[in-house]
């Protein structure tokens, strides 16, 4: 989301464009119909329209009530004037020195969401938002507030489904987690070089044989910046060998040439 950040406009600009875009990935996340959740979101309500991607294949959810409560209630008790990455610290209770400071880590919703990680926190408050029971104010630091809909959400007791973080969003979470530093400097030749490591490991699990076995990092990332474009070229990449060509060149230079435009 860097790219926002690092633009030249003036630091309002970039709340409200954080906010649309937070709006957007709850758009995105929708447990419902999606026609609704944009009646929802201008305060207005309607039946499933019958025609979107959720109406045709509910996607998977869960009861969101106690989460939903959890953070409404974080949000009122923090005073409504934090941002999102706060609230979800002080529910997941950690021990931030702005949050001593506050004195928020004595009250009851320190730490009360410990059930659930941060990616799932932050999946639940962008639901929030897009479903209009939190709304951020981009004029106060993008601090969030409840919404008329959400005291109402807390007095009438209501529940909530919200859709659950698919396992691809959550996969590519953790993997990006765990990815190691880049050790390539331009981000493309990274790039293939993370789908090459892929590849390899594919062959290496299929022969039950370490990965290096089938060819040293240093040689990926070799592949990676020359790109050869034939198995000839190949040959020319240190570390690469007739037998191991015959092996395993055709998979990686498929990878290789499918890595064009991407
Ligand atoms: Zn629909």
């Amino acid at each position: 989301r860097n790219w926002i950040e690092d633009s030249e406009a003036p630091e309002i600009q970039k709340r409200i464009e954080h906010q649309k875009l937070n709006a957007l990935l709850g758009l995105c996340e929708a447990a419902i119909c999606r026609r609704q959740v944009l009646l929802e979101y201008f305060d207005d309500s309607g039946e499933p329209c019958g025609n979107c991607d959720t109406c045709d294949t509910k996607p998977q959810t869960f009861d969101g009530t106690i989460p939903a409560q959890m953070a409404l209630s974080a949000v009122y008790r923090t005073g409504q004037r934090f941002g999102i990455v706060y609230v979800v610290d002080v529910l997941m209770g950690r021990e931030d020195d702005r949050i001593i400071q506050f004195g928020h880590d004595q009250q009851s919703t320190f730490g009360i969401g410990k059930e659930w990680s941060k990616p799932e926190w932050q999946n639940i408050f962008r639901q929030l938002v897009s479903r209009n029971l939190l709304m951020v104010d981009v004029n106060e630091y993008n601090g969030i507030k409840i919404t008329e809909k959400g005291f109402a959400f807390l007095k009438k007791k209501e529940s909530i489904e919200f859709r659950k973080l698919s396992v691809k969003q959550k996969a590519k979470r953790d993997k990006s987690a765990r990815r190691s530093k880049p050790v390539m400097s331009d981000e493309s030749d990274q790039s293939l070089f993370e789908k090459l490591k892929e590849a390899r490991q594919a062959m290496a699990k299929k022969r039950r044989v370490p990965a290096y076995v089938i060819f040293h990092d240093k040689t990926l990332i070799e592949l990676a910046s020359r790109r050869p474009q034939s198995i000839e070229e190949m040959l020319e990449v240190n570390g690469i060998g007739e037998s191991k060509l015959k092996k395993f060149g055709h998979t990686l230079l498929d990878v290789i040439l499918a890595d064009r435009d991407d």
